[in-house]
């Protein structure tokens, strides 16, 4: 038991009666979108990006969710977090554990009362297994790669072109920049929006369709499965480090797009390395990036070489100059 959950227990039921949904709905900004009406919320599913809005449902008295749309199942918070994030149920319990600082009471957890076994881990899985992101129906093409604000972050023409990248003239996206990510496979899954500039008062910067699944995906995957593999896997945590590591000459470049690694990604990480093989974390230079970068290098530790590449507070790789990302990351091989 301690082998498979590498020593970290964790109880279901206090991590159920300790948490509410709506605190973990807020986690993921998803709980100004529903609707609520008395002891209920009601919305469009964010599990398979549906458009009913009254498919999925909230029971704040249960503490529980249900869709009767696409996904036809439901349950505990511990199952919208393993949907969510695309990881077991014990993975859900474990970030859960992390997200709200809850420690399960000495003397219990796995095997001990009221904890959980291996069979009912499996049933819950079974029950509602992580849904991956659909390949999309539309293209947002044509879009403009010839926008200052590409320019202005510092792309170079064959960059944009490669990544595909541009303005967006029309469509959900429009008025922003464009950003495609696709799956393993390499199949176009979603557009990404960054505003070109400073986003207005209460815009966010960064836009992501409803529903989408970013855990289950590594941006530019597919580019980097073709690349070169004597260079090391370079992890950054967003679209634009990626950018310009992959321009600064390292072609075997992947974003989390976020500071946290997923389990998904965790192994599409370890397949795209190779076993015993070299991978250069670079994240952000700020508290998220940091906590990031030591829990995956924790994890990833177990069957790679991690080395973290470290930047100053306030910085992202996309700061610094082609010369000396480069120069970073060459430093990092070295150690
Ligand atoms: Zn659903």
């Amino acid at each position: 038991m301690t082998e498979i959950h590498h020593g970290r227990f964790v109880c279901f039921e206090e991590l159920k009666q300790a948490i509410a949904i709506e605190q973990v709905l807020e986690r993921y900004g998803l709980r100004e979108r529903l609707r609520r009406s008395g002891d209920h919320l009601s919305g469009a599913c964010p599990l398979h990006r549906g458009h009913n809005p009254t498919q999925f449902r909230v029971s704040l008295s249960k503490n529980c969710w249900i869709c009767f749309g696409d996904c036809h199942c439901g349950g505990s918070i511990l199952d919208l977090v393993a949907r969510m994030e695309g990881i077991p149920i014990h993975e859900a319990g474990l970030r859960l554990q992390d997200w709200f600082n809850l420690l399960p009471r000495a003397g219990q957890g796995i095997g001990q009362g009221q904890g959980l076994t291996l069979s009912s881990i499996r049933e819950k899985t079974v029950r509602c297994p992580p849904r991956p992101n659909r390949p999309l129906a539309f293209t947002l093409a044509p879009l403009e790669p010839a926008h200052p604000y590409l320019k202005a972050r510092g792309l170079l023409p064959e960059t944009i072109a490669t990544f595909g990248l541009g303005w967006c003239p029309h469509g959900s996206l429009q008025g922003w920049i464009a950003i495609p990510i696709h799956d393993a496979q390499g199949r176009l899954v979603a557009y990404a929006g960054r505003w070109p500039g400073q986003p207005l008062a209460g815009q966010p910067k960064y836009r992501l369709p409803r529903g989408f699944g970013k855990s289950f995906e590594l941006f530019n995957q597919h580019r980097a499965e073709l690349a070169p593999k004597a260079a090391p896997l370079v992890v950054t945590e967003g679209f634009f480090g990626c950018l310009h590591v992959w321009q600064s000459g390292y072609p075997r470049v992947v974003a989390l797009m976020g500071s946290v690694l997923s389990r998904a990604q965790e192994q599409r990480i370890l397949e795209l390395a190779g076993v015993g093989q070299e991978v250069l974390l670079f994240l952000d230079g700020d508290a998220a990036g940091s906590k990031g970068a030591a829990e995956a290098a924790t994890r990833l530790n177990r069957s790679v070489i991690v080395q973290i590449v470290p930047l100053a507070e306030g910085q992202q790789p996309d700061d610094l100059p082609a010369m000396e990302l480069r120069r970073r990351l060459d430093q990092a091989r070295l150690r």
